[in-house]
């Protein structure tokens, strides 16, 4: 069996024998509501108690760095240098999750107990975004216990405060721009254009802010998995300034 194949095997392994769903779980099991945490130590939990394991057994050398903004969650940063002559690969991630809305979820779910129902896994953060970062880094896993080596450098950067708007990210990664420079960026995070396609956008290299408001449902809906019709007239806006329509 060639590489790649053993490496996806022991990937697809990660789901038949629990690895996947134990180790989801347990980051689930850590409430990181950064829109409500009492305190930094809370959020700052995910990376000891969460994320370290993993790094660790790849080889990442990590850190905790202070967010240049006052008061708010350090961030995680890490790096895996298996040569300079190699291209260098930087995982994003986030930790922190909306609040839990505990009680609005169907069938007496309780959001920080990850709970499966048919093919659908439940719980605060499983789709935003700790199993799409736990995907990630054990795919990579895989890749390196297959391989006994990457092939390539694997850089990461994790932070608490997606949620409340990134506060300091930007200062950040101005300031690090040295040890986080690297060939691609991996940023799985954000839904997919249907639950059963999977998704992947290739060249998110910028971003224009602009504010905009609709009046489109009562109540909060996360414009990415509720967007809708909305979603449409904004590639509609973005079709007619491409062709200067105005
Ligand atoms: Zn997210």
């Amino acid at each position: 069996m060639i590489l790649l194949d053993q490496a996806l095997e022991k990937s697809r392994n990660l789901f038949s024998d629990g690895e996947f769903i134990t180790k989801l779980s347990s980051l689930v099991s850590l409430v990181t509501d950064s829109k409500n945490s009492m305190s930094n130590d809370d959020l700052t939990n995910y990376y000891s108690k969460g994320l370290l394991g993993i790094l660790v057994e790849l080889g990442i050398q990590t850190k905790i760095i202070d967010n240049p903004i006052k008061n708010c969650p350090p961030f995680l940063i890490g790096t895996r240098i298996e040569s300079s002559k190699l291209k260098t690969m930087l995982l994003y991630g986030h930790g922190d999750t909306v609040p839990l809305q505990e009680g609005q979820w169907n069938d007496g779910i309780c959001p920080n107990e990850l709970k499966i129902i048919g093919e659908k896994i439940y719980g605060r953060g499983v789709a935003d975004n700790k199993g799409q970062h736990l995907i990630n880094l054990l795919a990579l896993r895989s890749v390196l216990k297959t391989r006994k080596k990457l092939g390539f450098n694997l850089k990461v950067i994790f932070e608490m405060g997606e949620e409340i708007g990134s506060p300091g990210l930007f200062e950040l990664c101005e300031q690090h721009k040295d040890y986080l420079k690297s060939d691609v960026l991996i940023a799985s995070d954000g839904p997919r254009v249907a639950i059963d396609v999977p998704t992947l956008f290739l060249g998110s290299r910028g971003a224009i802010n602009f504010e905009l408001e609709v009046k489109y449902r009562e109540g909060a809906h996360h414009s990415g998995n509720w967007g809708g019709r909305f979603k449409r007239s904004w590639s509609q806006v973005v079709t007619c300034v491409e062709r200067n329509c105005g």
